[in-house]
């Protein structure tokens, strides 16, 4: 029989040992600690206890089972320790050590030897346990239930209150560790199924394998148990409780700081006075069902609101709930983000403006502000394309300045180019619908006429020299004319290709200043290809 018992109370120690490291290892998590201690102290207690049925001389078998205090009178002190963190509640310094002064004065009393019998009393030297005892031992004994029964208390309590997760794992640590006090509650009350055998510490087996269970499988100590009145209390989001008549029944500290309300609790209080500058969006919704409205309060702070109603068991309605979130911070960065968007759209058309401007630029002339000759290139090519494909003729007309030398020579550059500019304007302001004005070299300019044949095309070239002959232009005091040759070519008549049909005006141009300059000249017809 004693070994029996031994085996089943080492088996027990074993146990708890392997619990201590498996809860030793999620020692950061709250309650952790405490239940390592726990679990050493029940060790302790069955280790001693088998070994008090272990040995034959009475003696060393007292001494066994007088070991086993110190477990027995540690392990209320570390069940409340244990209980205490993992409801999230805190006990000062001074508090937590007085815990163990019972423990304390047991282990002196032990040392010593118990010389008065204030711990044991007197008792036959076979006892096999410690239900009966002296007055210390009762005092261990109803300290050891009484901070048992606030542990299960307190865990009751919590359980009430916590989400479905948690209640099953509170009330799994009530079940844990009223079974072993519950059966020693029971034989110190006299009813025991094995005379000689305390059944507390062997109980503790299923003590400690009921809290492996719960750190393994419910995840006990690796989902903090928070309570959720305290989840409430710390969220950025304002939560309000309105009475059916209106009147703030809850809000937490976030839905506080943004009343007007400065008296000592705005609990009770019309929630038109609590909240003076948006209790009308309230108000508003006050017949609706759910409601969700966004406000702006004093053009600065932005309230993403939820209201529901509020129903009792019976289906009446007992109040609204409000929940806002802040939405300020989010509102001002997309703000933000808005502007960026539009300053770098603004910048994209502008590098877009610029980049035009620099293609239109890099087909100017500079002084006259003209087409120059790269731009000619393409409008050749797009007049040839044209008149291609519609079958109508298009012509072409160099104009080049007479004894443009001369006006240098005589005023200088700046003068040159002063009528340089004008005769630019000059052409420019001749210039029919649908003509193309370039400057094609230092003082000759070349005209495109689209959907024009010869004969027009020599009208125009004449009413250009006109002009061009009577122009004045005013320099340095001093009136300066000039005058100009033009050269005429014609598509398809001079050729099929604009480029050689360019050749042919300003072949032209050679003889008009040949026959005298100030006078327009057709290229003559082109000669008949050699069969
Ligand atoms: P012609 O009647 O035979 O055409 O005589 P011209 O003097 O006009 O002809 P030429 O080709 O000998 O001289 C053209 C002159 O135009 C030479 C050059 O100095 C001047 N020139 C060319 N580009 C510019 C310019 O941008 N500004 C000024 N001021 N003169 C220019
Ligand atoms: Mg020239
Ligand atoms: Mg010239």
């Amino acid at each position: 029989m004693n070994l029996a018992y031994a085996a089943w109370l080492l088996a027990a120690t074993l146990m708890a040992l392997l619990t201590a490291g498996v809860a030793w290892q999620r020692r950061s998590a709250p309650g952790a600690w405490p239940l390592v201690l726990l679990l050493l102290a029940l060790a302790e207690w069955t280790f001693t206890y088998a070994l008090h049925w272990l040995v034959a001389a009475p003696e060393e078998r007292r001494g066994w089972l007088d070991a086993t205090f110190v477990g027995v009178s540690l392990a209320p002190v570390f069940v409340l320790l244990m209980t205490l963190e993992l409801t999230e509640r805190s006990l000062n310094r001074a508090a937590r050590t007085a815990l163990f002064g019972v423990p304390l004065v047991t282990l002196v009393l032990l040392l010593a030897g118990d010389p008065q019998g204030l711990l044991f009393g007197v008792r036959p030297l076979d006892a096999h346990n410690l239900l009966q005892g002296g007055p210390w031992f009762r005092v261990v004994a109803l300290y050891g239930y009484a901070l048992l029964v606030l542990s299960a208390a307190l865990l009751i309590h919590f359980s009430w209150r916590s989400p479905p997760l948690y209640r099953r794992q509170a009330t799994l640590l009530l079940a844990g560790l009223v079974l072993p006090w519950g059966v020693n509650v029971v034989s110190v009350l006299g009813a025991r199924p094995f005379p000689d055998l305390d059944l507390t510490p062997v109980l503790f087996l299923l003590t400690a394998l009921v809290f492996l269970w719960g750190i393994v499988g419910l995840k006990l100590f690796d989902v903090l148990p928070v309570a959720r009145h305290l989840l409430v209390e710390q969220m950025a989001e304002g939560v309000m409780v309105l009475d059916e008549r209106g009147r703030v029944v809850d809000l937490n500290p976030a839905a506080r700081r943004l009343s007007r309300w400065s008296g000592p609790s705005p609990l009770g209080q019309s929630v038109d006075v609590v909240f003076a500058n948006w209790s009308h969006v309230l108000e508003r919704y006050r017949e609706v069902e759910q409601a969700h409205a966004e406000l702006l309060l004093d053009g600065k702070v932005f309230l993403d609101l939820q209201i529901s109603p509020l129903y009792d068991g019976r289906g009446r309605l007992r109040g609204r709930l409000v929940v806002w979130r802040d939405m300020t911070a989010r509102r001002e960065a997309e703000t933000r983000l808005r502007q960026a968007h539009a300053e770098l759209q603004a910048r994209l058309s502008e590098i877009e403006q610029l980049q035009l401007a620099l293609q239109e630029q890099s087909l100017r002339d500079p002084l006259t502000g003209l087409h120059n000759r790269r731009f000619l290139q393409t409008a050749l090519e797009e007049a040839q394309g044209r008149a291609a494909a519609s079958a109508q003729p298009f012509s072409l007309v160099i104009v080049d300045i007479d004894h443009f030398k001369q006006i240098n020579d005589r005023v200088g550059h700046g003068g040159g180019d002063a009528v340089l500019h004008s005769v630019a304007r000059l052409l420019e302001a001749h210039r029919g619908t649908g003509e193309t004005l370039c400057r094609y070299g230092g003082e000759e300019f070349v005209l495109v006429l689209p959907d024009t044949p010869l004969e027009a095309a020599l009208t125009r070239a004449e009413a250009y020299r006109a002009a061009l002959e009577g122009q004045v232009v005013m320099y340095g005091g001093q009136a300066l004319r000039c005058t100009a040759s033009l050269g005429v070519a014609t598509f398809p008549t001079h050729g099929t290709d604009a480029e050689v049909v360019l050749t042919a005006a300003d072949e032209a141009l050679y003889t008009a200043k040949r026959q005298g300059r100030n006078r327009v000249v057709a290229a003559p017809p082109a000669a008949a290809p050699l069969s």
